[in-house]
């Protein structure tokens, strides 16, 4: 009887124990939960989706706009990012412009908007997502540039050039100039066009889920290489 009792006392106190450690378990999982906003790693991405509203960007032979495609890659990349813990934070989530009112003075309203959403998030990198397009359609594929004498900047271009070129086959360079988003920024910024929309084969590819998809893991990757080479 003893014994019983004694056996009964030490399965209670061996349901005891695990009831306590489940709740324990349980209040860390949901304490360490992210809330919505919040990221598990302390580095900010900027996605940068360019053009939007009036401004449709560069149009492809079928009608789409760059300013459509820019927003579905970047809402697809910024996600990847989100889904590795990174905190993104986007220029726009719809199809509006920046610039307030279609006025006269509306594409520099636009850019300056963009350069106070940077400034505000602080970001560690900056990513803008745009199309290409060229007088001659048999130019295809994706074109990497970065501020002219930002030695980050050209690095984090070439990691992501060298995972484009492999992915579609060719030898590009990441190509320096003076744009105003990666000017104005103080972190690595490069402005990646994913395709020519100049190109029918292309553009129609740029319009697939699955084409967008592999173009943002490629972007993604290609930012990892660049961390962890940094
Ligand atoms: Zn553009």
């Amino acid at each position: 009887m003893f014994i019983v009792w004694k056996g009964k006392k030490v399965v209670l106190a061996l349901l005891l124990l695990i009831l306590a450690e489940c709740a324990l378990s349980a209040f860390l999982i949901v304490r360490n939960l992210p809330s919505k906003k919040a990221s598990l790693i302390d580095f900010t991405v900027v996605i940068d989706a360019g053009h939007g509203g009036i401004d449709g960007g560069v149009v492809g032979a079928d009608g789409v706009k760059e300013s459509d495609l820019n927003l579905a890659y970047s809402k697809e990349l910024g996600a990847l990012f989100e889904r590795a813990g990174f905190a993104v934070v986007y220029t726009r989530k719809s199809e509006g412009g920046l610039y307030g009112l279609p006025t006269k003075g509306f594409k520099l309203r636009d850019m300056l908007e963009r350069k106070r959403i940077i400034e505000e998030a602080r970001p560690n990198l900056m990513i803008s997502v745009h199309m290409n397009k060229f007088g001659a359609s048999y130019r295809s594929g994706p074109q990497v540039f970065f501020q002219e004498g930002s030695e980050q900047g050209r690095l984090l271009a070439q990691s992501l050039q060298r995972a484009f070129n492999d992915f579609v086959g060719k030898d590009r360079e990441a190509l320096a100039g003076d744009y105003f988003v990666c000017r104005e920024t103080t972190c690595p910024a490069v402005i990646v066009e994913c395709g020519f929309l100049s190109n029918e084969e292309e553009c129609r590819s740029l319009q697939t889920d699955k084409y967008r998809e592999q173009i943002c893991n490629v972007i993604f990757n290609g930012t990892m290489l660049y961390l962890y080479s940094a």
